[in-house]
């Protein structure tokens, strides 16, 4: 179905650190970090909307565990998790990064340029759609 779907598979090589019932974690082959690993479910969806509870649950709880190790392997005491979603899905197959953060490792996020609105307005018309 998709290049992840065949890793998830075991028909496509990657260098696998885990694998569960529903998620297979593997090394991103452009890491922003060493470890860094990308989660991936089981099942091909593009948006966190379209995956079921236990997958989402499954995920977390696979990037804690590999924080886990990122402190025990690389002694960090921080670390990332992103993810684009959507449109924005690189592959078309739902990933999480997740990688360990080292001190003075220079990794940032880039924000879109131009005014974004933060006010109540905003929160409100956020919790409103919570509600729908
Ligand atoms: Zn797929």
């Amino acid at each position: 179905m998709c290049l992840f779907c065949d890793i998830a598979a075991h028909e496509h090589e990657a260098f696998i650190v885990d694998e569960t019932e529903r998620t297979v974690t593997f090394l991103d082959i452009a890491p922003a970090n060493e470890g860094h690993v990308l989660i991936i479910p089981k099942l091909h969806v593009d948006s966190i909307v379209d995956m079921p509870d236990e997958y989402v649950l499954e995920m977390t709880a696979v990037a804690r565990r590999m924080v886990k190790a990122f402190a025990k392997v690389y002694g960090a005491a921080g670390y990332g998790i992103m993810q684009n979603g959507g449109a924005n899905c690189e592959f078309g197959h739902f990933h999480l990064h997740v990688f360990p953060r080292l001190e003075g490792d220079g990794y940032d996020w880039i924000y879109p340029e131009g005014p974004k609105e933060v006010s109540q307005a905003v929160a409100d018309r956020l919790r409103g759609a919570l509600k729908q």
